[in-house]
């Protein structure tokens, strides 16, 4: 029997309770000092420990004996780089190759400009700062350690600060991109292979901290704090767009499945997300996307305002995950 596992962080609950609802058998890949959660949902079938994920290769025997397939998510592309998950023996739901193309901000860059996305541009030298950028980590880092900076020199600051403290070893470490002002939003989206259909399946915003904290304090006391504020994920809010808005968000994903066919074989099979901010004419800017499941998703467990006009059932993101695997084996 066909088992769908996943590692113990991110949105390994919603992947395996769409799993059983789909009549899969589910298996956690759990780090010991989570077990204790993740022992409290009944539709979790098996938990394998590992003192760390990074041990994930030396449970391949026992996931191959249950049939798995290991649907990727965000913990998997912050603990693993890119060669040791292609180097995964066992089945990896979606496009395992592409991650290398999230996790690398050239590679990254390149994918979304040839989707003819609307992206930030990239600065590639600090000396080259004249208007407000982003400093943001290579990888999956989710936003810890990003900072804002309006020139050369406050930039060598707060990168020193940072080096300081451990979270950075240096300039490599960090990649530079204007700084796109509007209203975020973070587009969820399922391109299935075997219809060769794309669903639009929800949106939601992101709460960073340090930064969306930053607005409840009054200027004043603002310029007083020694801070370099950070772009933490702590949690994600639901959101629904202007109807006018949704042809585009269409048009976008569409463009970002066809040029990924065309670089990396076998394309955007699954969930992926397109991150950026709208303007006040309602241009997207897109910095970022996803190749597999975002955490964001995890709003929608019950089906979002989107997935109800394609499904007559409660359809979260992990649900639909199973519902095509469960396609493809027939
Ligand atoms: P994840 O993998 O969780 O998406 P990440 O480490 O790849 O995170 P980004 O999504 O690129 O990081 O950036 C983290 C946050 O920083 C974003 O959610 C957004 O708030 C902010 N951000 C990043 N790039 C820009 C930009 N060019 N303009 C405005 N804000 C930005």
């Amino acid at each position: 029997m066909t088992s769908i596992a996943t590692l113990g962080s991110h949105c390994a609950l919603q992947v395996l309770k769409g799993a059983k609802d789909e009549g899969f058998k589910t298996i956690l890949v759990c780090e010991k000092k989570r077990e204790k959660l993740y022992r409290r949902f009944k539709f979790i079938d098996k938990l394998i420990l590992v003192d760390t994920f990074s041990e994930l290769s030396e449970c391949s025997s026992q996931l191959k004996d249950d049939d798995a397939i290991i649907i990727p998510h965000g913990t998997l592309i912050s603990q693993m780089n890119s060669s040791q998950i292609e180097s995964i023996k066992i089945p990896v739901f979606g496009n395992k190759w592409i991650l290398r193309w999230e996790s690398d901000r050239k590679m990254k860059e390149k994918l979304m400009v040839e989707s003819n996305l609307n992206v930030p541009k990239t600065i590639h030298n600090p000396k080259d700062i004249g208007t407000l950028v982003i400093a943001k980590r290579h990888g999956a880092a989710g936003g810890k350690g990003y900072f804002l900076a309006t020139s050369e020199k406050d930039y060598n600051k707060k990168r020193d600060k940072l080096i300081a403290q451990g979270i950075i070893k240096g300039d490599n470490d960090l990649y530079l991109q204007e700084y796109a002002f509007g209203v975020s939003a973070y587009l969820q989206y399922f391109y299935s292979p075997l219809t060769e259909e794309l669903e639009f399946f929800g949106v939601d915003r992101r709460y960073e901290s340090d930064i969306d904290g930053l607005g409840r304090i009054p200027a004043l006391q603002q310029m007083d704090i020694d801070l370099i504020p950070s772009f933490n994920v702590i949690g994600n809010s639901p959101m629904v767009l202007r109807e006018s808005l949704l042809d585009e968000v269409y048009s976008m994903g569409e463009r970002f499945v066809d040029t990924a066919k065309r670089l990396v074989a076998p394309g955007m099979n699954g969930p992926f997300c397109l991150e950026g901010v709208y303007d006040d004419n309602g241009k997207f800017t897109t910095f970022e996307f996803s190749a597999r499941i975002v955490a964001g998703t995890n709003l929608y467990v019950d089906g979002s305002p989107y997935s109800t006009f394609l499904y007559d059932e409660p359809m979260s993101m992990g649900r639909r995950i199973a519902r095509e695997i469960k396609k493809a084996k027939k």
